[in-house]
């Protein structure tokens, strides 16, 4: 363990940052926070928490987990197509060792100076096992929102990016896996250390999509809340999810693509009349939206292959309880 600070000096001195835009009036420091709504918005509200041991292991490098941490809730902003801004830190910490916050900071503050998000506030506390929560604020235009109880009949169903890797390394680490080459490890661990939130994506999606969702349990488990919260059914093309060229190859590739969480891609539904502004958007934005399934009448989901034969699945998705 390396030098450690008091708390006070590591609020002074690590989480007292940069402020972004008029609206925040009062951040870290007093014994509340102050922002303002603007007019003709609204408020969207998250949290998320990462517990060592369940959601991150204890070596992993606190310069990929800082921003890990604000990037799991930045995913649930995308995913309402809300514009985040404000974030509140509560960590519970055995100690406040600088080698290893110094770096947690540095990638946290990071990764909110892109998305000009304003840490302005939070708690800090002792605790044997690392705990970190991330309180998100972010706004959207009055009345819009990516709900997930908005999916209609006869959307399209879409998905960005590739699923399954995260979950690959996962089971990579924990079955010490031989096999694998080396750069699709590294490839797929890259994706659970340090998840890319899409939220220019959402943020574009608020007019085009009907219903979205992050996929952080599984794809076919996050799908299916959207299912029950808008009263449909779906028939999910399991051969259209994208997934990692390596994965693809194994026997068991749909317990990743389908079943793997911590991707933090976005699912979303959308009308078929949008099929044009999407591919253009997937353009604009570089990043690949796959076609991979269709909004029906009634309830349950259909999930085939290339040949139209059903698929099961071992697991939906990841349940903490289960
Ligand atoms: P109080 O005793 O009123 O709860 P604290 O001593 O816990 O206040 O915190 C002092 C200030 O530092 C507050 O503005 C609080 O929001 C902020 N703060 C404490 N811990 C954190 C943290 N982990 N991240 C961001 N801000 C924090
Ligand atoms: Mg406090």
């Amino acid at each position: 363990m390396g030098i450690c600070v008091k708390e006070f000096d590591f609020i002074d001195r690590y989480l007292k940052q940069e402020i972004y835009g008029a609206e925040t009036i009062l951040g870290v420091g007093d014994d509340a926070a102050i922002v303002r709504v603007p007019i003709g918005f609204d408020l969207h509200i998250s949290a998320d928490m990462l517990v060592e041991e369940h959601h991150f292991f204890g070596d992993d490098p606190p310069e990929t987990l800082g921003a890990r941490i604000l990037a799991v809730n930045l995913s649930d902003m995308a995913a309402m197509g809300a514009t985040p801004r404000w974030a509140l830190l509560c960590a519970a910490l055995p100690d406040l060792d600088e080698a290893w916050l110094a770096p947690f900071c540095h990638s946290f503050f990071a990764l909110a100076k892109q998305h000009q998000v304003t840490l302005i506030g939070g708690d800090t506390t002792k605790s044997e096992v690392r705990t970190f929560n991330v309180t998100l604020m972010g706004l959207a235009p009055k009345d819009l929102a990516l709900k997930r109880s908005n999916a209609k009949v006869g959307d399209d169903i879409w998905v960005s990016g590739r699923l399954g890797l995260a979950a690959f390394a996962l089971a990579c680490i924990w079955q010490n896996e031989q096999e694998v080459p080396a750069a699709v490890f590294l490839a797929c661990e890259q994706v659970r250390t340090a998840p890319v939130a899409r939220v220019a994506l959402g943020e574009k999606l608020l007019t085009i999509a009907h219903a979205a969702q992050d996929v952080s349990d599984g794809l076919v488990q996050d799908l299916l809340h959207i299912l029950k919260a808008s009263n449909v059914a779906a028939t999910l093309w399991a051969d259209c999810v994208p997934t990692h060229e390596f994965i693809a190859t194994l026997p068991n590739k749909y317990q990743y693509s389908l079943a793997g969480g911590d991707d933090y891609e976005l699912i979303f539904t959308a009308p078929k009349s949008q099929r044009d502004a999407i591919e253009k958007l997937s353009q604009a934005q570089a990043l690949p939206l796959s076609l991979i399934g269709v909004i029906n009448m009634g309830s349950g989901l259909d999930i085939i292959d290339a040949a139209g034969q059903p698929v099961s699945l071992p697991s939906f998705g990841f349940d903490h309880f289960a």
